[in-house]
C-alpha cells in the first residue's frame, strides 16, 4: 500500500480537486492531516476512501470531501474562532485548526468526547467541550464561522445569534433524519441574514434540545 502522504495526494486530487474544491489553505489542510489515526484501528487500510467509516456509537467520520466542502463553504481566514458542533472523531477539528486560530469542538457523546480528546492532544488550537452543541456554546461566542457535521431538522436561534457579524454558519438541515440540505447562512453586518443552498447531502442526525428528540 502507498504510504500515507501518497494516499494523501491521491485523495486531495481525485476525491477533492477533481469535484471543484479549489482553495489552496483548504487542500493543504486535507494534505496535512493523517484520517488513518481518526479511524478505528481496524479501519485504517480504508482511511483515504472516498467515504465516511464507522467510528462506534453509530456514528461516522465524514468524507473527505464533505469535510473540505464544509471548509471551503465557511470562507475561513487564519484569524477565525470556529465553533464545531459534532466533534466524532476529531478529524473535522483537526482539519479546521489547519486553518484558523481556535477551533472549539462540541460532542453529546462522553466516549466519542474523550477519545478526540486524546487524539487531538497534538492540536493546541483546539478545545473538546462535552456538551448538547444544538445549545450553542455560549460561554466562548461569538464566533466567525460555525460547522455543523449532524443533520437538525431546523437552523437552532442560538447558534445564529451566536455568529459574529459578518459570520458564516453551514449545515446539514432537514428534512428527514438522514436527509438534508447543506446551506450556508451569514450573519450580514447589519444584522440580517442570509441564507443559500448549497446542495443534498447526508449526516448522522443532530439530536440534543434542538435536534431531532428535543421537544
Ligand atoms: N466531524 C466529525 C463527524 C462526526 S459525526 C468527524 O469528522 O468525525 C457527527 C457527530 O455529531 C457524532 O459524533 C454525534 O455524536 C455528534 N452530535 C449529534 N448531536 C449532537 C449535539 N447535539 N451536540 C454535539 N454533538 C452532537
Amino acid at each position: 500500500m502507498p504510504d500515507s502522504t501518497t494516499q494523501r495526494e491521491r485523495m486531495v486530487a481525485h476525491q477533492l480537486a477533481a469535484r471543484g474544491i479549489r482553495g489552496p489553505a483548504v487542500l493543504a489542510a486535507m494534505r496535512a492531516v493523517p484520517r488513518e489515526r481518526f479511524v478505528p484501528p481496524e479501519l485504517s487500510g480504508l482511511a483515504y476512501e472516498d467515504t465516511p467509516l464507522p467510528i462506534g456509537e453509530g456514528q461516522t467520520i465524514s468524507q473527505p470531501y464533505v469535510v473540505a466542502l464544509m471548509a471551503e463553504a465557511a470562507r475561513l481566514s487564519p484569524h477565525d474562532t470556529v465553533l464545531e458542533i459534532g466533534t466524532g472523531s476529531g478529524y473535522g477539528a483537526a482539519v479546521l485548526a489547519q486553518l484558523v486560530a481556535r477551533v472549539e469542538t462540541v460532542e453529546i457523546r462522553p466516549a466519542l468526547a474523550a477519545a478526540a480528546r486524546e487524539r487531538l492532544k497534538e492540536y493546541p488550537q483546539v478545545t473538546v467541550h462535552l456538551a448538547d452543541g444544538s445549545l450553542g456554546l455560549p460561554g466562548c461566542a461569538p464566533f466567525d464561522a460555525i460547522l455543523v457535521s449532524a443533520g437538525g431538522p431546523t437552523v437552532p436561534e442560538t447558534w445564529r445569534e451566536q455568529l459574529a457579524p459578518g459570520g458564516r454558519l453551514v449545515m446539514p438541515v432537514g428534512p428527514s433524519r438522514e436527509l438534508q440540505r447543506l446551506v450556508r447562512i451569514v450573519r450580514c453586518p447589519d444584522g440580517a441574514f442570509s441564507q443559500e443552498d448549497l446542495g443534498a447531502v447526508r449526516f448522522v442526525p443532530l439530536i440534543g434540545a434542538r435536534g431531532w428528540d428535543g421537544s
